[in-house]
């Protein structure tokens, strides 16, 4: 079937389903939040009536958070949120295992391995502050994001603190507290219990009573509360250090002014969600349709999306996807045109963009690359969920429009004539590696540099709906990270044209530039010129876009230079292969050089950290083994041990991506994004 919906003409409102990184505050939450501030804005420590009148809001917000919790008789301990809360568990517990540690016993730390990145940063941070020198270990889960439980059994009589989390944040899948409850007290009556339990609160029951669970922190952000307010739970009797001391706020457990406008916004949401206000959440069976409707619609747009949980063990306001062939970066860029707001569900890292949840359930890389996740809370309504749909709709349409989706009704798309005419430049993402596509709109001709496959139906697509021809495919050399897709799209697309190994075709016109015999073929009225470039690979060519050669005796006019693994953004192409020479890299460096300068933008097959392209210039500013290479500042030998050194920095994560550069350290730091997650 097909679906038409139609343009909005107005501007689009927001619609935001990223409520697993922050929520908006309700306006009855930040309406209690301003009245403190403006009215009943007294220190709940002063004995006049205004300190009276904020200890009034501080006391029911506690009771009320009592009750969400099911705290029983243990204390709830007010925060800056959820960080502060995990910090305060694991200082208690370790501080307190501190006092009676056996010399002669190897311990550890456990933590579920698709835990908040705050769980094991606190973790390590505390273990080597205290000196306490345990073992910090991941519990595998599998890949339904479940727990291993053996693992747990086998390693928990070591441990001197177990930290898990209720429900995570990236799929939503949620663990089965009572099974976890009964594996760690069967083989350790004493180890401290931490359940993170930021993204369960208003999703799930909790009755963390009637669980040995020691510690919980809560944040309110997650929850139409105001940022800079969270609460633990702590079990009666759980050992406890204060983490901030001072004034002996919060019966001496948390010291510093409370922050009243933030406990009165809290205490709105829990109004709400104990059933005393006027305006309610919606209940579980609603989110349930919600998502349901969210991911007939998400299907419907997209026939062959990925899901990367199981819905039967997460909660229903969080979906996490993949569409094939697309980046994660694509579809929120699609998805932010169209005014909907979700976040991709890989971390942006230095080095390739992957999730470690999804890579912890042993999902398919490129699932883990190109994830994107949709969550919303329990005041979402139904109005929104239907626009969202719509919008989804809508966007999948403008996919199609553009060439880069077929229409699933009309596959024998006719060539479009009336769109924006594709012209240019355009780089395809997976993972770290790079696909090149240039067009030339005029002669309705392109050439693709290094087809990756995942890419493959996408390029055909938009070839065919263009009304592109091919002139050539090409890799820049024979990848050992990837397969290429080179040939096939050569039977399919070029079946009379004959090339080389590399998709060079043959019989090319040549020219002779300083005594070197060089190949090109037309692309419209330009030119890419054929340069050997080995060291990374012996076969390793560079392809440069120019202007047709008049004078070879003038510098070349070169567009876009396609310098596969030569130069990578902040590194150098990998030596360290068989069939690599650094001595090859040093001299194919200086002639790429000579060929086109330090402006000419460098477009190499891999884009580790979303830069587009670089140059010579701009890199050697950052890699100072290629300033010196440039500038004639090493000879080839010692270039060849410094690169040596360089490499051995690659790492090679099992089941990750080959890193074909060792990204420079200084950049990697630089260029780390702290995520709202
Ligand atoms: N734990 C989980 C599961 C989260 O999603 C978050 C939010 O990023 C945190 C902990 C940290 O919470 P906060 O922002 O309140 O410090």
């Amino acid at each position: 079937m097909s679906h038409s919906p139609s343009t909005p003409s107005q501007p689009l409102s927001l619609i935001y389903l990223d409520a697993n990184a922050t929520t908006q505050v309700l306006p009855q939450a930040a309406a209690a939040a301003i009245s403190t501030m403006e009215t009943l804005f007294g220190n709940p420590s002063s004995s006049h009536i205004s300190g009276i009148q904020a200890k009034q809001i501080m006391d029911k917000t506690r009771k009320q958070a009592e009750q969400v919790t099911g705290a029983g008789q243990g204390k709830i301990i007010f925060t800056s949120g959820a960080t502060e809360g995990i910090q305060t568990a694991i200082l208690s517990a370790l501080t307190h295992a501190k006092k009676s540690l056996d010399s002669n016993k190897n311990y550890t730390l456990l933590y579920g391995a698709t835990e908040h990145k705050a769980v094991p940063e606190s973790l390590k941070h505390w273990n080597e502050i205290l000196e306490i020198n345990a073992t910090v270990k991941a519990i595998p889960v599998d890949n339904m994001g479940q727990l291993d439980i053996d693992f747990i059994a086998k390693e928990v009589p070591n441990a001197l603190m177990i930290c898990t989390m209720a429900v995570n944040n990236e799929t939503g899948v949620y663990q089965d507290i009572a099974l976890l409850d009964n594996t760690i007290r069967a083989n350790n009556q004493d180890v401290a219990w931490m359940v993170d339990c930021v993204q369960a609160l208003g999703k799930q029951q909790l009755d963390l009573s009637k669980t040995s669970i020691d510690y919980a922190p809560f944040s309110g952000h997650k929850l139409y509360a105001p940022k800079g307010i969270g609460y633990m739970y702590v079990r009666e009797n759980a050992a406890f250090t204060a983490f901030i001391a001072g004034g002996g706020q919060e019966s001496g457990l948390r010291s510093g002014t409370e922050n009243l406008p933030g406990l009165a916004a809290l205490s709105t949401i829990f109004s709400m969600l104990l059933g005393e206000s006027e305006t309610a959440f919606a209940p579980v069976e609603t989110l349930h349709l919600f998502r349901q409707q969210l991911v007939n619609a998400l299907t419907q747009a997209f026939p062959n999306i990925v899901f990367n949980h199981h819905f039967e063990n997460s909660v229903p306001t969080t979906l996490n996807f993949a569409l094939p062939g697309f980046s994660s970066k694509e579809i929120m860029d699609l998805f932010d045109a169209a005014n909907i707001r979700v976040s991709s569900g890989s971390a942006c890292s230095s080095k390739v963009t992957r999730s470690f949840v999804l890579d912890a359930m042993g999902l398919p890389a490129w699932q883990s690359e190109s994830a994107i996740r949709m969550s919303f809370g329990p005041a979402m309504s139904q109005e929104e969920i239907d626009n969202a749909c719509q919008r989804i709709a809508f966007a999948a349409q403008a996919l199609t429009q553009s060439c880069l989706t077929l229409d699933e009704v009309n596959t024998n798309a006719e060539v479009i004539t009336d769109k924006t005419e594709l012209d240019g430049l355009i780089q395809f993402k997976v993972g770290g590696s790079c696909t090149w596509l240039y067009v030339d709109s005029l002669s309705k001709s392109a050439v693709i540099i290094d087809p990756l496959p995942e890419v493959a139906e996408r390029l055909k697509t938009l070839l065919n709906c263009r009304g592109l021809t091919l002139v050539a495919v090409i890799d820049t050399h024979g990848h050992a990270d990837h397969v290429s897709c080179r040939e096939n799209m050569e039977t399919e697309q070029l079946s009379d044209q004959q090339s080389d190994s590399l998709g060079w075709p043959e019989n090319t016109p040549c020219l002779t530039i300083n005594g070197i015999v060089y190949h090109y073929i037309n692309i419209g009225d330009k030119w890419l010129l054929k340069v050997t470039t080995p060291g990374h690979t012996d076969d390793s060519i560079s392809l440069l876009l120019c202007e047709p050669v008049k004078d070879s005796t003038k510098p070349l006019s070169v567009h876009y230079a396609f310098c596969g693994d030569l130069i990578l953004m902040g590194s150098l192409g990998r030596t360290n292969f068989p069939c690599s020479s650094a001595t090859a890299m040093y001299v194919s460096l200086q002639r790429l050089n000579s060929l086109i300068g330090p402006d000419t933008l460098l477009c190499p097959s891999h884009d580790y950290n979303n830069e587009f392209t670089t140059s010579i210039g701009a890199e050697m500013s950052v890699n100072s083994l290629l300033a010196q290479v440039i500038n004639n500042d090493i000879y080839s030998d010692d270039f060849a041990l410094q690169k040596a050194r360089m490499d051995k920095n690659i790492i090679d994560e099992a089941g990750s991506e080959i890193m074909c550069g060792a990204l420079l350290l200084s950049l990697i730091h630089i260029s780390e994004p702290t995520r709202p997650y």
